[in-house]
């Protein structure tokens, strides 16, 4: 029988509090609290502080790692690294890059903690199909609720805000988590609605008002369309911010995408960029600004390389590489995220006197070389999104002659399909600067395509280059 607490129970449970074995409300246990937010307002300090913490960091960083994870413990004896001295951002790309391979066939010598310290697994897309293992720790996930707190308050996300979240919190990805824990971190409410119906999501903004909204921005898009077919207008539902994930909102030079423009003006909000990854565990959010995602300066550090690993200076595009701080149960040093983007520097209004990460402008194995110009698929989705007749497509890429990628465009169109090709071309050609193959199908044969069950997520970019 189950009776009312004693007092000697009540002393046990406040002895559990004191040792910080229970989370408070805020989600953040006391000594994870004080770790992770010493540096909470770093990002608005000089930059000659902002260097020196990080210099502090990293010199810690490198030490745990070198000393605990046993792939990296091999380097300090091949490489001849000092374990004494002060490591700088510069410093740091003497070393080696680690990339999504060497993740996926040394995985288990990654983790540097024993299994006991591990409270969460996710797998992470590979570059061969088959997803890799990523292991937290409890403190990682402090870290990781500590970093989103961040990133979501950098968007004017608070306490007082209802947030809608449309992505997964299962399924074994990070995402979801990260934004909850994130969001739990700042007082503010959340709604794990995940991948719902359109119409559970209509019910859930009709009962409860959320004043942010997040998910992918082609899915929020076609949310608000839904809302609006159904007579209701999204711009008086009262969100005041999208934070998107999964797609860029920006080109190259920073300005917005056509589906950018149409969140805007559909939802009436501000839209707001935001990218991380499971193994980097740290997130460039765009603040409400939205001129590219800030770095957390305690964190992570950022580089941009060129093929051969080199850092490339600063509004050059290449590949992003992040060095996660303070992790503990799979540190990385400089790990190659295989997608491309630039760092920006130009001080933000916001205060922060952080680098910003651009766009994603695509994954490096996605740039497509057509007579002799580069292309993004990005660039090209984003062409197709002009017109409104284009229902669904994807890329088909194959080895073309002369060092030239063939590339052919799959189209499925709504309405007529008289002429669509030519039209679709001619756009192409207007805004690329390239001619390239358009092909109109059916629209299920492009929607299976795009939504095989082999993939996690629609899959809009089929190579066939690497089978050739
Ligand atoms: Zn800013």
């Amino acid at each position: 029988m189950i009776g009312r607490p004693t007092k000697q129970d009540k002393e046990k449970f406040r002895a559990r509090l004191d040792g910080g074995r229970m989370a408070p409300a805020n989600g953040l246990r006391p000594e994870a609290k004080s770790l992770f937010q010493a540096h909470a307002r770093l990002a608005f300090e000089p930059l000659s502080e902002i260097r020196r913490v990080q210099q502090d960091l990293l010199t810690r960083h490198l030490e745990y790692t070198l000393r605990h994870s046993p792939y990296y413990r091999g380097w300090v004896s091949e490489l001849g690294l000092n374990l004494d001295k002060l490591w700088s951002a510069e410093d740091l790309s003497v070393l080696p890059l680690t990339d999504k391979r060497d993740l996926a066939r040394h995985n288990q010598d990654f983790q540097a903690v024993s299994d006991e310290k591990v409270v969460d697994i996710v797998f992470s897309s590979g570059t061969s199909g088959i997803p890799t293992r990523v292991v937290y720790t409890e403190r990682d996930l402090q870290r990781l609720a500590y970093n989103e707190h961040q990133s979501m308050a950098a968007a004017g996300v608070g306490a007082k805000d209802t947030v809608l979240l449309t992505c997964t919190m299962d399924r074994c990805f990070i995402a979801g988590l990260a934004y909850f824990l994130g969001l739990r971190s700042l007082g503010a409410a959340a709604v794990r609605n995940g991948h719902g119906t359109m119409a559970g999501h209509q019910e859930i903004i009709r009962r409860l008002s959320p004043s942010v909204l997040v998910g992918v921005p082609s899915f929020l898009l076609k949310l608000g369309r839904y809302l609006q077919a159904d007579g209701v207008d999204p711009s008086a539902a009262g969100v005041r911010t999208l934070v998107c994930i999964g797609e860029p909102l920006r080109d190259r030079f920073m300005q917005p995408l056509p589906v950018t423009e149409q969140l805007q003006q559909l939802w009436a909000a501000t839209v707001c960029s935001t990218y991380a990854s499971s193994e980097i565990v740290t997130t460039f959010c765009e603040c409400g600004q939205q001129c590219g995602g800030h770095l957390h300066p305690d964190l992570a550090i950022l580089e941009i390389v060129d093929a051969q690993g080199c850092p490339l200076p600063v509004g050059e595009v290449g590949e992003v590489v992040v060095t996660p701080l303070a992790v503990e149960a799979m540190p990385l040093l400089r790990f190659r995220t295989g997608d491309l983007s630039m760092i920006l520097d130009e001080p933000c209004p916001c205060g922060r006197n952080t680098i910003r990460l651009g766009p994603i402008l695509a994954r490096r194995d996605q740039m497509l070389k057509v007579r002799g110009t580069t292309l993004y698929p990005g660039a090209i989705a984003a062409a197709l999104d002009q017109l409104p007749e284009v229902e669904e497509h994807y890329l088909e890429v194959a080895s073309g002659q002369t060092l030239s990628d063939q590339v052919t465009v799959h189209v499925a169109v709504s309405g007529t399909e008289n002429g669509a090709e030519k039209r679709i071309v001619e756009k192409l050609q207007t805004c690329l600067r390239v001619k390239l193959e358009v092909v109109v199908e059916p629209l299920s044969v492009i929607r299976a395509q795009v939504f095989s069950r082999n993939y996690r997520k629609p899959m809009r970019f089929l190579d066939r280059r690497k089978a050739e």
